[in-house]
């Protein structure tokens, strides 16, 4: 099979025109920098929880999931057969709470990707509706940029944009009430979309992972504060915390921290699924 793309967690595999191959690793990026020390089980869990939530989600956008069977052994249970999309160059993001990069420039801006947002609201704040912000997709090695629905509109058309925008909040919609119902908020979460040959809209990627999601446990929520993190965002407060400056070579994590990643990916998984790991 052809590499077609080598990410800094996932290897990516034409099988044949139609076909990819998705091989998720159990390395953890952070700030688009990959750390050295890989989390066990991590491509797995990610994998599991991820073919879960397309099964979920069948019934509001189709996704590209062929098979997560028919993969080669050796990747077996990380890796997805896939169906080869056309992707569209937006990075879909819905929040419904103010944390991370939307905090920084509600702050600077009163809005947040262009969506103008209440006075008063704090770290982690409840939104009053989940908003649409979207950003670039960078080619490897820049990061992801903040656009506006009007940005969107100028590069994709504004038809495609506006199905983006709902397929989007509709996702993160259902996604949030499902893992609120079972104790767990939704931040946020990041989608990417393509076209299928045949023209339809199409799920891509990974969807409401705990490396594409800001997930926190319910019972502990206080705005106005960080919040505990079930998700990637423990790795990377850990790693901004031992002085680190978010460029060149991360740290190695130490042993108690890869097992409370570790941990942290095992609990959303199985609070999500009901399954047991
Ligand atoms: P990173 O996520 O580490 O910032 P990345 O997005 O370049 O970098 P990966 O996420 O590891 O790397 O790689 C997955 C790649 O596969 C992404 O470029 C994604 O857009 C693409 N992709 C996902 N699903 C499909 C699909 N069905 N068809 C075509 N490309 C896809
Ligand atoms: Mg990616």
């Amino acid at each position: 099979m052809e590499l077609l793309h080598s990410g800094k967690v996932r290897d990516v595999y034409a099988d044949g025109d139609d076909d990819l191959i998705l091989v998720a690793s159990d390395r953890v990026s952070v700030y688009d920098v990959a750390l050295p020390t890989p989390i066990p089980d991590k491509g797995k869990l990610l994998t599991a929880l991820s073919l879960w939530w397309f099964e979920q989600l069948a019934d509001l956008v189709p996704h590209h999931v062929v098979s997560a069977t028919d993969v080669p052994t050796e990747w077996a249970g990380r890796a997805i057969r896939v169906r080869r999309l056309e992707m569209i160059p937006v990075e879909c993001i819905a929040r419904g709470y103010l944390t991370g990069s939307g905090i920084k420039e509600y702050d600077r801006t009163g809005a947040v990707c262009g969506v103008p947002l209440p006075p008063g609201l704090v770290e982690a704040s409840i939104l009053p509706e989940p908003i649409f912000t979207p950003t670039t997709k960078a080619p490897q090695g820049e990061h992801d940029e903040a656009i506006t629905f009007s940005d969107v509109v100028a590069k994709v058309g504004p038809e495609t944009a506006e199905r983006l925008r709902e397929i989007t909040l509709a996702v993160y919609r259902r996604g949030a009430e499902l893992a609120a119902d079972r104790g767990i908020l939704v931040a946020d979460t990041k989608l990417e979309l393509g076209w299928a040959p045949d023209g339809t809209m199409v799920l891509g990627d990974e969807v409401l992972t705990s490396d594409s999601s800001r997930f926190w446990p319910a019972d502990s929520y206080q705005p106005g504060r960080e919040q505990l993190s079930l998700s990637k965002q423990f790795v990377r407060d850990w790693a901004v915390g031992t002085g680190w400056d978010k460029t060149g070579p991360a740290p190695e994590m130490p042993p108690e921290v890869v097992e409370a990643a570790r941990a942290r990916y095992v609990e959303v998984y199985e609070r999500l699924t009901g399954r047991r790991w």
